[in-house]
């Protein structure tokens, strides 16, 4: 059995990121055009008519932007809560209904053989979640656009093996840099995003509960740096005496086309 996690776009020029396990295909939003992202995923192998499902964090146009030409051309079915789904017609009404799956925060649901867990977070939006999956055995989470590490999300993703993690930005930079003072707030705020220390804070209680694998995820073009983000995590990890890379797998996920496929597997057969 086999678990493939992928991010195909990451950062606030659109977030993408391919889940799979049990023969089942998914896409955890879709904040770019649907023909970049069929792309993407034709770099992995996968043909976007296979996809099973899209799953929705929240209503921000870097995680929805391709949401309206994937359900009308692909009618592939796209689930988010109540609140998302709101924010999302807002935008765009031409959603068509047969395609839209409703479900409600903190009550998970399957898609196959994949258990889903979707969680609050503490995000500006109406109602954003990550996302926890199970399958056989294999456990992952989503957590991006998080305002701070609260007790109630890091619950959610304890034990993943793998997890997509926010790194957005360096504390120092986003001081120094050129946003509006009000941009600096949101960013810097408990429902804006999460800074490179506090991550690396997160994983370092992940990597307590069975977290081997990280991609560094929904980096800020103008306030964090690739390498940054890594060494500030990985820094993190050896001073608690872990072999960063080595024990714990550090991947930073890339701005704008996909990162490394990582693979957890049982070594049964799927
Ligand atoms: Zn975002
Ligand atoms: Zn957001």
């Amino acid at each position: 059995m086999r678990l493939t996690l992928c991010p195909l776009f990451s950062g606030s020029s659109g977030n993408c990121i391919y889940v799979a396990c049990g023969g089942v295909r998914l896409l955890v939003d879709v904040g770019m055009a649907a023909s970049r992202i069929e792309a993407e995923l034709r770099e992995i192998g996968v043909d976007i008519r296979d996809l099973d499902a899209v799953l929705i964090t929240h209503e921000h146009v870097d995680h929805i932007r391709g949401i309206g030409v994937l359900c009308r051309k692909y009618g592939l079915p796209v689930y988010a809560n109540e609140g998302t789904w709101n924010g999302i017609m807002a935008k765009d009404s031409r959603i068509p209904a047969r395609c839209m799956r409703t479900f409600f925060t903190g009550e998970d649901f399957y898609i196959g053989d994949v258990n889903i867990h979707p969680f609050s977070i503490p995000h500006d939006a109406l109602e954003p979640v990550g996302y926890a999956f199970s399958c056989k055995g294999l456990r992952c989470a989503v957590a991006t656009d998080i305002g701070h590490i609260r007790a109630d999300w890091m619950e959610a993703v304890a034990g993943s093996q793998a997890i997509v993690l926010e790194a957005n930005h360096d504390i120092d930079m986003v001081h120094m840099g050129p946003y509006p003072q009000r941009l600096k707030q949101r960013i810097l705020g408990r429902h804006g995003h999460l800074n490179n220390t506090d991550c690396a804070k997160a994983l370092l209680e992940l990597v307590k509960t069975g977290t081997q694998a990280v991609f560094l995820a929904h980096l800020s073009n103008d306030n964090n740096l690739p390498e940054l983000a890594y060494n500030t995590v990985c820094e993190a990890l050896k001073a608690a005496g872990y072999d960063a890379d080595d024990e714990i797998c550090v991947h930073v996920a890339r701005r704008d086309r996909v990162s490394d496929l990582l693979i957890l597997d049982t070594g049964d057969p799927a």
